[in-house]
């Protein structure tokens, strides 16, 4: 028998301690099943134990499904487990919502097990899919740039050229503004378009063919800038801020201006066989953290190459 440890992990949340039993007798067999009773209970065990699929109930007294799931995609770490929402045939529920929320599917009580079986068992099959593309592929799924381990790359082999050629090598941080306040705001799916949209409008403005941008996680974003001057450096940082800004994408909870904006570290190296790429990084980031502490929509910048 397969070891049960190595079965995908499948969590159910639900008030109702019979559909609960419904399920485990239809999926336990083939997955290590986890149950919770109630949304936070839920939560709490799918952050402990990352689980490969969600199944989870809309009505439930406390957190409802559509908390829960809300309160999933906002974690970094939980927010690409696929959710499949319970719903009472018959009762009226807003199947929209929670597709809308991200969920993958739907599924009626009473339970079908062996309709169940099949739903679940795609899409845990889609989910390995995509988990297996993202690992081999260099492009950020979301936005379609390069993501970070292209970037990893890419800063390596800049690093090494600009040590033989004795040139300095700059990076620009750039982070987006109040992105958690963002998602709260206009729900996670908006949350996605905003970050497609910033990629854009980041990507486009680079216009040196050696230029390099990547997705370096969440809503952050690195770009590479081998051998250019202090001036151009700064006028390509002010460039992208002010683009993200001139987008007006609608951010009206947000102190100041009522657009999403970025917050930019700029910094520059030049390369020496003792220190590491990893130090010209660790500069801009500390760089971005010092625009925003200075109030965001704003860049910040150290040594300049002249
Ligand atoms: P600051 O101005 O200081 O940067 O604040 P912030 O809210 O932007 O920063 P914080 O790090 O607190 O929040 C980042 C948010 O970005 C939280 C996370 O849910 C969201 N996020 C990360 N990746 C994604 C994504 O792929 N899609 C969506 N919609 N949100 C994401
Ligand atoms: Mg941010
Ligand atoms: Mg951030």
């Amino acid at each position: 028998m397969q070891d049960k440890r190595k079965r995908p992990k499948i969590l159910i949340v639900d008030d109702d301690r019979v559909t609960i039993a419904e399920l485990n007798l239809a999926l336990e067999a083939e997955y290590q099943v986890l149950f919770a009773f109630d949304g936070q209970n839920g939560l709490n065990i799918a952050t402990r134990t990352l689980p490969d699929l969600i199944i989870l109930d809309v009505n439930m007294p406390g957190m409802d499904g559509f908390n829960v799931c809300r309160a999933l995609k906002r974690e970094q770490l939980l927010s690409d487990i696929p959710v499949i929402f319970l719903t009472v045939m018959g009762e009226e529920t807003d199947e929209a919502k929670g597709l809308e929320l991200g969920a993958v599917d739907y599924i009626a009580k009473p339970i079908i097990s062996s309709l169940v079986k099949l739903r679940v068992r795609n899409h845990l099959e889609l989910k390995l899919q995509r988990d297996v593309l993202d690992n081999l592929s260099f492009i950020d799924g979301l936005t379609g740039l390069n993501n970070r381990r292209m970037f990893d790359d890419r800063l390596q082999t800049e690093w090494r050229r600009a040590l033989r050629s004795g040139s300095w090598l700059s990076l620009i941080m750039i982070d987006i503004d109040n992105f958690k306040l963002y998602n709260d705001t206009y729900g996670h799916l908006a949350g996605d378009d905003c970050l497609r949209g910033v990629a854009r409008t980041l990507e486009q403005t680079l216009h040196r063919a050696e230029d390099f941008i990547a997705r370096y996680g969440g809503e952050e974003f690195v770009c590479i800038l081998p051998q250019i001057r202090g001036d151009e450096l700064e006028s390509m940082a002010e460039k992208l801020r002010l683009n993200v800004e001139k987008l007006k994408i609608p951010h009206t909870e947000a102190k100041g201006i009522p657009h999403v904006t970025v917050s930019l570290g700029v910094a520059s190296q030049l390369p020496n066989p003792t220190a590491s790429p990893q130090t010209l990084v660790a500069a801009a980031d500390q760089l971005l953290y010092l625009a925003k502490s200075l109030g965001r929509n704003r860049f910040s910048v150290c040594p300049s190459p002249a």
